[in-house]
């Protein structure tokens, strides 16, 4: 099975569904293009295969019966809470659920969306070449646990493992890239779709959303408005008939085409030759005309924005963002209302009527993983280093550190007179260089110095595109050496970043032993070392007892090495640190003495 994962808005008009790809969100179009796939449900009179979508769409008019839409409403409900019966049959279910009733067989809301969800399911394999098998969903703020379970059912029904239940308002503000801002803010998320309005105010704490109040019209959305439009045309056009079905359908259509394009001109000019009979039907619609037709309808978003700040407690003052989303949010006379409402110009960067199934993508992506190189792209996936001493990493610049960063260090040599410095630059978790991976080695020519005296600058640095910039420099010569290396800073696969991050967790503990080990080993060397030069130099002035502890400590030490004891390392390091300590106090007290003689300053 593979690890994609479906993004849905499954919508009450409309339902969308897309993908992570290539660490970008997208939403995938059916064979015609169309990316929007009308919530339509069309049951053939034969008894044949359901119909989705737009087929599905143009026989509500001339068959509204087997046409199932806004099955949205019904999900989750109870027979007795239905408001507005649709033209299709309903019935109750045994526990006075509202089902609809089709040529004697009952369907739940449930089985009807994942009919949808089946569709735009297919839809998505074929685009992809894959099957598709885990989704996340989303859900009006308001859906009560009976709906989501509702959709969730739908989802299983169509043959997905339903990740998430997102909240549409969430989805937008995902959208809109809000889980970046930094601060704590408030946001108002204005939905007008095309059969309902919702309208919810979220809170947001790094990145965590919260529903602090959710109101709405459940009967108020683009299809009114069309109604509205439809009821004047007709009106303008034949005041003394009524209008055949064929008729009506036509000029519903044409006033559907007529509201879209108001949204961006202001006058659209509707022609339907032999409209009714031999009659034309000729009209320029001006925005002004619109305006005054769906003024009514959408004044009473009002009464919901107000309610919803009442409730949260909040004046428009308090509102960060206001976001606008639904399809019918691109009515100007709407975003103008919205304005007034929210006492702020709404942002409306993103494509209303895909930013909820938009911001379901993104969620679906940070779930799978897939969106990880996006919402990384700023900080570093993996923490950046050199190997020093021992084969240990030395970290520079840790996992998670914002980009642009810089960051330095000191070297120096760990053996006398040595020649060159090689700086092993790598990436990674784990404690051990070996374990890490390579990004790039530079020599450093060393002025050449006593053991821990020559001293290396390392600086990392790296810029907004990611690119990291290695600097090394003698500080004696003030020669330096740079390295460029591309991408490797925070282009890292996801897969492995994951792989090495889990390894980092998996091997922690012998990760901590190992550098302890090496660090212990290190300076029982170290002091292994020292005591081997001085000790012939102040022998001959040692106290007994004090030799015999010397000499007892570093026995200690040597068989803690031998054993590769840890604990007998460490007790012996200390015994034999303390020792050293005084043996050179010893020496430089004797080399005083001696130089203090040589001047005859001495009796
Ligand atoms: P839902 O969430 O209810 O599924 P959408 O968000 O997809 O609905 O919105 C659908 C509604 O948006 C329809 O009524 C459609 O006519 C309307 N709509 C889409 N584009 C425009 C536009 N350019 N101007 C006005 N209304 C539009
Ligand atoms: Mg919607």
């Amino acid at each position: 099975m593979n690890d994609l994962i479906a993004g849905i808005d499954l919508g009450t008009t409309h339902s969308l569904i897309g993908i992570v790809e290539a660490g970008f969100p997208i939403l995938l179009a059916d064979a015609h293009g169309s990316r929007l796939t009308p919530s339509a449900v069309f049951f053939p009179v034969d008894g044949s295969a359901p119909v989705i979508g737009t087929a599905a769409l143009r026989r509500r008019v001339t068959e509204a019966t087997r046409t199932v839409l806004s099955v949205k409403r019904l999900m989750g409900r109870r027979l007795a809470e239905v408001e507005n019966f649709p033209p299709y049959a309903l019935t109750a279910a045994a526990n006075g659920d509202a089902q609809i009733s089709m040529d004697g067989r009952n369907y739940s809301p449930a089985a009807i969306s994942a009919l949808i969800l089946r569709e735009l399911k297919a839809l998505a394999e074929a685009r992809l070449e894959q099957p598709l098998h885990r989704a996340v969903i989303t859900v009006p703020a308001y859906f009560n646990d009976a709906q989501r379970q509702a959709t969730k059912h739908a989802g299983e029904l169509a043959g997905f493992t339903v990740e998430r239940i997102l909240n549409e308002p969430t989805a937008a503000a995902l959208a809109y890239g809000l889980q970046h801002l930094q601060e704590t803010a408030k946001i108002a998320v204005f939905d007008l779709g095309g059969g309902t309005f919702d309208l919810s105010i979220l809170e947001m704490r790094e990145g965590v959303f919260q529903v602090l109040a959710t109101h709405g019209d459940t009967q108020l959305g683009g299809d009114d408005f069309d109604a509205a439009l439809l009821a004047h045309l007709a009106a303008v056009a034949f005041p003394e008939t009524d209008l055949p079905a064929e008729a009506r359908s036509r000029l519903h259509e044409a006033a559907l085409a007529a509201k879209h394009t108001l949204s961006t001109a202001d006058t659209a000019t509707i022609s339907l030759p032999f409209l009714h009979g031999s009659r034309h039907f000729e009209h320029e619609l001006t925005r002004r005309e619109f305006e005054a037709i769906i003024r009514p309808l959408v004044e009473r978003t009002r009464a919901a924005c107000r309610q919803a700040m009442a409730d949260a407690r909040l004046t428009p003052a308090d509102l960060q963002q206001v976001l606008l989303v639904g399809g019918s949010s691109r009515i100007p006379l709407v975003r103008q209302t919205a304005e007034e409402i929210f006492q702020q110009a709404p942002n409306t960067t993103t494509h209303p009527d895909e930013a909820i199934a938009l911001g379901a993508v993104i969620q679906a992506g940070i779930l799978s993983g897939a969106m990880q190189q996006l919402t990384l792209l700023d900080v570093t996936p993996l923490s950046l280093g050199i190997e020093t001493f021992g084969g240990l990493m030395n970290v520079l610049l840790p996992r998670n550190t914002t980009i642009p960063c810089k960051a330095g260090e000191m070297f120096t040599n760990a053996v006398d007179h040595q020649p060159a410095a090689l700086i092993h630059i790598l990436q990674g978790e784990r404690e051990m260089a070996r374990d890490n991976w390579t990004l790039g080695q530079l020599t450093v020519p060393f002025t050449p110095a006593p053991r821990g005296q020559a001293r290396v600058g390392v600086q990392f640095t790296i810029d907004a595109d990611g690119i990291l910039h290695v600097l090394a420099r003698d500080t004696l010569t003030q020669q330096d050496q740079h390295l460029e290396i591309r991408h490797a800073a925070v282009q890292v696969d996801d897969v492995q970043v994951e792989e090495m991050i889990s390894a980092s967790v998996e091997h922690a503990l012998e990760d901590f032993t190992e550098r302890q080990w090496t660090e212990a080993e290190m300076k029982g060397r170290e002091l292994l070392t020292a005591v081997a030069t001085a000790l012939p130099m102040a022998h001959d002035h040692l106290d007994p007892t004090q030799l015999a502890a010397i000499l007892h400590a570093k026995a200690q030490v040597e068989a803690a090495l031998a054993a590769k004891s840890l604990p007998a390392l460490k007790a012996a390091n200390q015994s034999l640190d303390l020792a050293t300590e005084e043996l050179a106090a010893l020496l430089v007290e004797q080399a005083l003495q001696s130089a203090l003689a040589r001047q005859g300053l001495l009796d």
